[in-house]
Formats: structure tokens, sequence, C-alpha cells
């Protein structure tokens, strides 16, 4: 089984993605994950992906794709994976189309409410880089990290104004690449309307899933 999940920034489409990953036992292939590991091991492709990100560049496709065939040729992917993160654009889902048939692509629609009551309670270590939420997960003594004592911040990324802005990149992007699979009849929505928790929203990703797959699956 072949998945893509689509999802806004703070739409918990990580969380979501680790969960199918787990219940059906195929990798949950983050771009963004990958990237970074690959940054901080040093190697090539590190090296050559650090010089776009600190140029403040985009990640060409042909690296990208490269590092995605590269990820799915591997054993684990045989029976399925979960893609998350990846296509960003059209040039990359048409090149997967060249590695793999996706059989479903979920689509978080998450409330523009939900996602700024999220992100703008998200706090930061300075010192560790533990991350807190003021309402579900707040940190013991105001302001201070229980884990190191360092000093807790609010990313610039994480303010109102910018969220909005970074959800309206993302329906730009975004928007073409869901009318691309639409037109194959293999986009399941998911509306979260309200915040709500993982289970619930699980129990509505599965049904979608298993309600659209073949038997076997
Ligand atoms: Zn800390």
């Amino acid at each position: 089984m072949n998945l893509i999940m689509f999802g806004p920034p703070g739409g918990g489409k990580g969380t979501y993605s680790s969960r199918i990953s787990e219940r059906y036992g195929i990798p949950h292939v983050a771009t963004g994950d990958i990237f970074r590991r690959e940054v901080s091991e040093g190697s090539d492709l590190g090296k050559k992906i650090k010089g776009y990100l600190d140029r403040g560049e985009l990640v060409p496709d042909e690296v990208v794709n490269e590092v995605v065939e590269r990820r799915l040729s591997e054993e684990d992917c045989r029976d399925g994976f979960i893609l998350d993160g990846y296509p960003r654009t059209l040039p990359q889902a048409e090149a997967l189309d060249e590695m793999a048939k996706i059989d479903l692509v979920i689509v978080l629609e998450v409330s523009e409410e939900v996602i700024i009551n999220r992100l703008s309670n998200r706090r930061i270590c300075r010192r560790c880089g533990e991350i807190y939420n003021l309402r579900s997960m707040p940190p013991k003594r105001e302001g201070v990290c229980d884990k190191c004592g360092g000093e807790l911040y609010q990313r610039e990324d994480d303010r109102p104004e910018v969220i909005r802005n970074r959800l309206e990149e993302y329906r730009e992007r975004t928007q073409p690449l869901i009318e691309f699979y639409r037109r194959r009849n293999i986009v399941r929505e998911i509306v979260v309307r309200e915040e709500k928790p993982v289970d619930e929203v699980m129990r509505m990703i599965y049904s979608a899933l298993e309600s659209s797959l073949p038997a076997e699956v």
C-alpha cells in the first residue's frame, strides 16, 4: 500500500503518518527527516542539501527525487510506504509516478483556528530543543525547560500572522498536487474542524484507508 499524506504545517501529519506506519508495518518516509539526517551525518548529499538551505534556496527537484527514489528502493518499502513531505511540486509528482504506483492520497483539512491554536502555543527550549505546548503540554515552571532548565521561546514562525502566511503558501503549493491525484480518484480528505484527540483522527483515517483499498491490505 503506497500512500501520500498531505497536510498543513501544524496539522499533525507527522504524528498521523507514524501511526499509520506502525499499524500497517510500512515505513514512514519523511523527506525532511532524511535531509536532516544526511546533513547531520555530513554525507556528500548532506553537504549539497546544506548548501541550498544555507542559501535559503529550495532543494531542487532532481536532488529530492534522487533521495526519494533511493529510499523507496530499499527493502522495507517493498510492501508499501507512507510519504510525508513529498511530492511538493508537479515535476516531483511526475517523477514519483515512475518510481511507484500510488494507491491513496490522504489530505488533512485542518481548520486555521486549530492550527493557530496549536502553533501559537508552542514553546521551544533554547538549550536542548525540547518542545512544549502551553495548553496540552506546559512546562512545570513558566518559561523554563523541565529537562535542562533552559529558557523557552516562541519561534518567529509560530506567531499567528506568520502562521497565516505559511498556511497560504501551503495551500498554493499543494492545491495543484491534490488536483493531480484527484483526477485519478485516489484522494481521501480527512476534515478536522476542531481540536480532536489523535485516536479520533486516526479512526477517521483508518476507515478512509480500509474502505478505499483492496481487501488484501
Ligand atoms: Zn531544555
